[in-house]
């Protein structure tokens, strides 16, 4: 059941919108997050702005839960899922469908 939870390496791209982007599958979610990390203040300014954040973790970005967030997950760097304001990204359905 896991082999559908992939993680994959996360690769840089640029968003329709202009945005430097860090695009991959975290447990088998597709993540885009700004490609500028970011330090712990601004992690908590995007986690109450309700945007969820990354680690980028053997090149894989990895999602802050409340859990990793307790005992410290940073990896390489913490990033920002991307909230892109002019590009919508395809549904689950969209991307399995084309
Ligand atoms: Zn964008």
């Amino acid at each position: 059941m896991t082999r559908y939870l992939i993680s994959t390496r996360a690769v840089e791209d640029t968003c329709p919108c202009g945005t430097s982007i860090l695009v991959g599958h975290d447990e088998g979610r597709f993540v885009t997050a700004d490609s500028k990390p970011v330090d712990q203040a601004g992690e908590l300014a995007a986690l109450l702005d309700g945007c969820r954040t990354f680690a980028l973790v053997t090149g894989e970005l990895v999602y802050r839960s409340p859990g990793r967030i307790r005992i410290g997950l940073v990896g390489a760097g913490l990033f920002v899922e991307h909230r892109c304001t002019t590009y919508r990204q395809p549904s689950l359905l969209e991307r399995i469908m084309t």
